[in-house]
C-alpha cells in the first residue's frame, strides 16, 4: 500500500509546487526591452478580448478593479528596478517613469507624479465606505490604483500614486526606442 501511495504523494506534491510557480510567475510585473507604440486613440475591447490578451492577474487588476497583494513579487521587482520607464500593460500608454518614483513602504510601487498627466484619468472612489481617487488608463480605462494626496511624504509633490505594479510594463532606461527622426533621402 505504502509503495503506491509515496510516488502519488510525489506527483500532488510536483503538480502543488508547479501550480504555485505559475502563479507568482503571472503576479510578476512584465518588462520590456523596447518603449511600446504610443496609441493615438482610445483602445476599447471585449471583455473576452481583454481576457485573451492579459494575464489573469492583469485582467482581474486592469479590468475588474482588483487590488494585488501588498509586498508581493511585484513590489519586490519594483524595489530593485533602476531607470526606465512604465508602459500600461493593457494599451502600452506611457503612465509613469523612474523619475517620480519613490520608496512610500505602503506594499505598492508608488510615484509622485505621472509622467504624463493627460494619459491618467483621475475618478472618485466611493467603493468599501472610503472616499479615495482612483487613477486609471485614460486611454484604455484600465484600473491602475490610486491617488493619495497630503500624506507628508517628502517628496516635491506632496501626493502618492499607489499604483498596482502587474497593471505596467517596465522598460529599463537606455533600451526605450528614440524618436525615430524622418528619414530624409537625399537625390
Ligand atoms: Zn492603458
Amino acid at each position: 500500500m505504502k509503495k503506491i501511495l509515496i510516488p502519488i504523494l510525489i506527483a500532488t506534491l510536483g503538480l502543488f509546487v508547479a501550480k504555485v510557480i505559475a502563479q507568482e510567475k503571472s503576479q510578476n510585473m512584465e518588462t520590456a526591452k523596447t518603449a511600446p507604440e504610443q496609441p493615438t486613440k482610445k483602445v476599447e475591447k471585449t471583455d473576452a478580448e481583454w481576457q485573451k490578451e492579459l494575464t489573469p492577474e492583469q485582467y482581474r487588476v486592469l479590468r475588474k478593479s482588483g487590488t494585488e497583494a501588498a509586498h508581493g513579487e511585484v513590489y519586490k521587482e519594483f524595489k530593485q528596478q533602476k531607470g526606465g520607464t512604465y508602459y500600461c500593460a493593457g494599451c502600452g500608454a506611457k503612465l509613469f517613469t523612474s523619475e517620480h518614483k519613490f520608496d512610500a513602504h505602503c506594499g505598492w510601487p508608488a510615484f509622485y507624479d505621472a509622467a504624463d498627466n493627460k494619459n491618467v484619468k483621475l475618478v472618485d472612489d466611493v467603493s468599501f465606505g472610503m472616499i479615495r481617487t482612483e487613477v486609471r488608463c485614460a486611454t484604455c480605462d484600465g484600473h491602475l490604483g490610486h491617488l493619495f494626496k497630503g500624506e507628508g511624504f517628502d517628496t516635491p509633490k506632496d501626493q502618492r500614486y499607489c499604483i498596482n505594479g502587474v497593471t505596467l510594463t517596465f522598460v529599463p532606461a537606455g533600451e526605450e526606442k528614440k524618436e525615430t527622426p524622418v528619414e530624409k533621402k537625399e537625390k
